[in-house]
């Protein structure tokens, strides 16, 4: 018997992950990629000797020890590189001159913590004490082990069972987001540091799962980069049969009697299959290639309603100078703000990629800056060339003067500049708003299920992290599977998972 086909619109991670899975359970896939190359926002480009990454900042998941690593096996994850996080990142507060290393020592960042901020004595105990307890646990893949619409009353209490010793960190006020557990902190530079350590809108018990990862040394970086990552996937799903066109847009999703038979690619080609999977920008499917036609109000409210990731511009600069004593990241609440399109940005993220010596030539190093900005600045400046480049020039001016007074003589070493706006990161993967990560993480987000089928289409599911309340690696991983899980489940077939 001939196999089913499947038709994967996005070779981002999602996508990649989706076809890994579909090719396990015997479909025949096919991934359609805009880009040359697979991986999305997993994106690692090329400026002379040097290597940009352009992406992923830190992953876990990809050692033994956490349930978690089992996905990674199955994607083929395991087998890219991995530096293990020993410092979650630096904050530097330039206005106190204080400076706070979150460390995976968590004695050690606990006695930093109550040296520095006295008065939050009892604030400090409790958020390292919720870390303490959470790092004894296992809770890398709560809540993602099958997509929620399989789940039943049986399901949920095993989960929460298996679960039971973490379950007490994620109920009543410990869902409450970073920015109101704040609110009774005494010290700016201790409140700063916890509003900034990911995003103010995600719970604090985020915060704690985050450091809890690092203090169990399960929270690194890769060494080669986010395509190599991607590059990673791309091989499994090349291993197990799959076939992947790159350089291939697709236009719209091909409808008959309501249910989904086919693509359309740029070249006005049609191509059939039993299945469509969609793992790029939600939005653009729904509203642009489905027409608006298979929505209801819960799906429209999300996209009026819900924010999209707040996008940054991210500067990247080769040069010609070591960094040996710099952690991988480190946080400046600045007192001398760099002024970004219409806004003064006080805060200043750097990375420093000095812990693999495959971004730059021996001796150097690629340091970027990343600076939150708003998507609306650059979509219209955009619509002028010439002032889009001359904004971008200017920007990367300021940067190199703000860089020099913390990092002298670095303005004489720059051998590379390169400014990737969020303009950039959408031409590059049409993902709404420049959104690095879909939508805003927040407490409400994370207590809510985005179904992965439109109503009223039959063959077509979502996956990649419009489908999922957060983005990001992990998540979008699972989507891939869990999509597969659904299909599986709609065809009265076993899932089946492969390790390798
Ligand atoms: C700078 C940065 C840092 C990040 N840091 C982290 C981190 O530290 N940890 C973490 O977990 N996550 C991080 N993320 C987020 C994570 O990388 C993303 O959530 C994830 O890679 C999204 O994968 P995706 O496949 O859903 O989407 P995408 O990567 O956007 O993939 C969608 C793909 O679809 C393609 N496409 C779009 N439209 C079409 C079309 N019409 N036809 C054909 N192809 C199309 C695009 O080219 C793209 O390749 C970061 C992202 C960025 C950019």
């Amino acid at each position: 018997m001939s196999k089913k086909k499947i038709i994967v619109i996005g070779g981002g991670l999602g996508g990649l992950s989706t076809g890994i899975y579909a090719q396990m359970n015997g479909y025949e896939t096919t991934i359609y990629e805009k880009n040359p190359v697979p991986g999305g926002l997993a994106a690692c480009w090329k400026r002379k000797d040097y290597l940009i990454d352009g992406g992923i900042h830190f992953l876990t998941g990809y050692k033994p020890g956490l349930s978690l690593y089992n996905v990674f096996k199955e994607v083929g994850a395991h087998k890219a590189e991995y530096v293990d996080i020993e410092i979650y990142a630096r904050y530097i507060d330039e206005k106190s001159e204080r400076v706070v290393d979150i460390s995976s020592d968590l004695g050690l960042f606990q006695s930093d913590l109550l040296s520095l901020f006295p008065e939050d004595k009892k604030k400090i105990r409790h958020f390292i004490k919720a870390i303490r307890g959470l790092s004894k646990t296992d809770i890398s893949e709560f809540g993602f082990k099958e997509p929620m619409e399989l789940m039943n009353t049986i399901d949920w209490i095993k989960e929460f069972w298996q679960n039971r010793k973490a379950l007490k960190y994620f109920v009543g006020k410990s869902m409450q987001p970073v920015k109101d557990y704040v609110k009774n902190i005494h010290d700016p530079m201790f409140k700063e540091l916890l509003l900034y350590m990911f995003l103010p809108s995600v719970p604090i018990a985020f915060l704690w799962m985050i450091l809890s990862f690092v203090s169990q040394k399960q929270m690194g970086v890769l060494k080669r980069g986010s395509l190599d990552f991607a590059k990673k996937l791309e091989e499994r799903f090349l291993a197990l049969g799959g076939k992947i066109l790159y350089n291939s847009k697709v236009s719209s999703i091909l409808v008959e009697e309501n249910k989904a038979v086919g693509i359309r690619t740029e070249d006005g080609e049609e191509h059939n299959s039993d299945f469509v999977i969609s793992a790029n920008d939600g939005r653009t499917v729904i509203y642009e290639m489905l027409e608006g036609a298979y929505t209801n109000d819960k799906i429209d409210r999300r996209y009026k309603e819900w924010k999209t990731v707040v996008p940054f511009v991210c500067l990247s600069f080769g040069v010609d100078m070591e960094f040996k004593d710099e952690v991988w990241m480190t946080f400046f609440k600045t007192t001398d703000p760099i002024q970004v399109g219409d806004i003064e940005k006080e805060h200043v993220i750097i990375r420093f990629f000095n812990y693999s010596p495959y971004f730059a030539p021996d001796g150097k190093t690629v340091i970027q800056v990343d600076l939150e900005t708003n998507w609306e600045y650059w979509f219209t400046l955009r619509k002028d060339k010439q002032k889009y480049d001359r904004a971008k020039k200017d920007l990367a001016e300021r940067t190199i003067e703000w860089l020099e007074k913390r990092y002298p003589g670095i303005k004489d070493k720059i051998e590379v500049v390169d400014v990737a706006t969020p303009y950039t990161f959408w031409r590059y993967t049409l993902n709404e708003k420049g959104s690095y990560m879909g939508f805003l993480p927040s407490s409400d987000t994370f207590t809510s299920n985005i179904e992965k089928r439109l109503p009223g289409l039959e063959g077509f599911y979502m996956a990649g992290q419009w489908s999922m309340t957060t983005g990001g690696v992990q998540s979008v991983i699972y989507s891939g599977k869990h999509v597969i899980q659904l299909l599986c489940n709609d065809e009265s077939k076993e899932f089946i998972m492969q390790a390798n």
